[in-house]
């Protein structure tokens, strides 16, 4: 596997590769890689002849007083396990390489962008999409893959990223129904063990067996809640009769980690 922290010696390896007319996919990632990732890694290397991977903890899409400086950074470890999957290039970009002219905030998200996770973290999907944009230019892969976990974020990069052909990869869960996240290891041995309430909890709300108030109810009486809701997959929007998918997306906060899940489901 090779691995650059510069673009130019990245695409110089790329052109390589397109001159001999092998398909490029591409894995977006902040690293403290855990089984969520890799499977969009082993998704990628089903679509396309060569595997990019970049490893890049964006500052733009961190908030003031969020975890910027604490996230885990675990670059030797997610390079052996990148490795092992026989990943053809990781790419580990510095900051600066990112945003030579400063981390600025340039991009148009619009309504989709503040709605849910965009409420609690206004500057969130701006920085999203800016630095998928970013990497998008200098990688130019054929396709991308996007993990079904962070839904909303899949969502708007469908939107926005015209000319990549965007693949979702479903959730990656702990064997008690956790879906998998870097941030999990911020819990402590008893949040963890609470944490498994919001995956219940959705399925009850999936299954009828709780109405929506009842399941926020619930919530409430493990984490501090930031929104449960019910809309369509498809628009993000409420419920109407042509709603053939639907979500059901949830966002809280256990101590200071904030959790997201969701279930995505056919209609009827
Ligand atoms: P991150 O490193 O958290 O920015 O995530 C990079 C990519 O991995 C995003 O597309 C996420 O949606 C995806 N991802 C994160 N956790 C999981 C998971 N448990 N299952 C599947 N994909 C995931």
């Amino acid at each position: 596997m090779q691995v650059f922290n510069t673009i130019t010696n990245l695409q110089s390896t790329l052109d390589d590769w397109r001159s001999k007319d092998q398909s490029i996919a591409f894995v977006p990632t902040m690293g403290g890689l855990h089984a969520g990732h890799l499977s969009l890694v082993t998704q990628a290397s089903q679509a396309a002849d060569k595997v990019v991977v970049s490893i890049f903890v964006n500052p733009a899409q961190f908030g003031e007083g969020e975890d910027f400086g604490d996230y885990p950074r675990t670059l030797e470890g997610d390079l052996s396990l990148l490795k092992e999957l026989q990943v053809d290039c990781a790419f580990t970009p510095s900051i600066e390489t990112i945003y030579p002219n400063g981390v600025h905030f340039g991009v148009e998200v619009g309504e989709i962008g503040q709605i849910l996770c965009g409420k609690t973290r206004p500057h969130f999907f701006t920085g999203v999409v800016q630095v998928v944009g970013r990497l998008f230019d200098i990688i130019r892969p054929e396709v991308a893959v996007f993990g079904q976990k962070d839904y909303q974020q899949l969502h708007i990069i469908k939107r926005f990223s015209s000319g990549v052909k965007i693949l979702s990869a479903p959730i990656v869960r702990e064997k008690d129904g956790l879906a998998m996240s870097t941030r999990n290891q911020y819990l402590s041995a008893n949040e963890r063990k609470i944490a498994v309430q919001l995956r219940k909890t959705l399925l009850q709300l999936q299954k009828n067996e709780l109405d929506l108030p009842a399941a926020r109810k619930q919530l409430q009486q493990y984490f501090k809640l930031d929104y449960l809701v019910v809309l369509d997959a498809n628009t993000l929007s409420k419920i109407t009769n042509n709603t053939s998918k639907i979500a059901i997306l949830c966002a809280v906060f256990l101590g200071s980690t904030r959790l997201i899940d969701n279930i995505i489901f056919n209609q009827g």
